[in-house]
């Protein structure tokens, strides 16, 4: 199993309501509720923030596509949005995505690009079965650590953080390995390799201190 970010997207709230930080691989931005859901709207709320994954994921691979293929097609708009339904308990969501091509295009591009369309990554992760995992922790779990050293450096393994996706394990199998006692040997790669390697884990569970040289054996 491969996480498709390297590292998770990171959000953070506090008592403002309901301002939240999300934080992504080159920056930081603002997402909140609308007004009348008792935010200050000082940033795109969460459905907002699906539909544009949506729309920005169909332009991009229809961008690909058109470039690909070599067709003159310069501007796309997409409108994305949703409606849900409930039929006792289940709750059903239909997302309504038009795709306007602001270019003479013939019937049979047409075709060819709404099925580019509707195999875009995000309409492959909508519109199929889906699972949500969430674990909690409270800020004692995440205290807990345990270290590994070779003088050199000190792995601090923090197990609540861990969520088995076993990055390390396919990375560096040397030194990982989970059918091993300790699963963690230090002894098994250079610690340049360690870090690097320590450095991928998705969920901080892994982190890496280079030892002082007071502390170094
Ligand atoms: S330590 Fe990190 S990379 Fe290794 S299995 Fe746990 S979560 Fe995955």
């Amino acid at each position: 199993m491969q996480y498709i970010l390297e590292n998770p997207v990171h959000g953070v709230i506090g008592p403002e309501k309901y301002k939240c930080t999300i934080s992504w691989r080159n920056g930081k931005f603002i997402t909140d509720e609308p007004v009348k859901s008792g935010g200050q709207d000082a940033g795109p709320d969460p459905y907002t923030l699906l539909l544009s994954s949506l729309a920005s994921c169909t332009l991009a691979t229809l961008r690909m596509y058109i470039d690909r293929k070599g067709w003159a097609i310069d501007n796309i708009e997409v409108n994305a949005n949703m409606y849900q339904t409930k039929d006792g308990d289940k709750l059903s969501t239909t997302i309504d995505r038009d795709v306007k091509f602001l270019s003479e295009i013939t019937e049979e591009q047409r075709k060819r690009l709404a099925q580019i369309a509707e195999s875009c990554p995000v309409s492959k992760i909508l519109g199929n079965p889906i699972a949500i995992r969430t674990f909690t922790f409270s800020n004692a779990d995440v205290e807990k650590k345990i270290n590994y050293t070779n003088g050199d450096v000190t792995v601090v393994w923090k197990p609540e953080l861990c969520k088995h996706s076993a990055r390390c394990v396919n990375g560096l199998p040397e030194v990982f390995d989970v059918n091993a006692k300790p699963w963690i040997d230090m002894q098994g790669a250079t610690s340049d390799r360690i870090m690097e390697q320590t450095a991928k884990c998705p969920t901080g569970a892994l982190t890496t201190v280079k030892n002082k040289p007071e502390q170094q054996g």
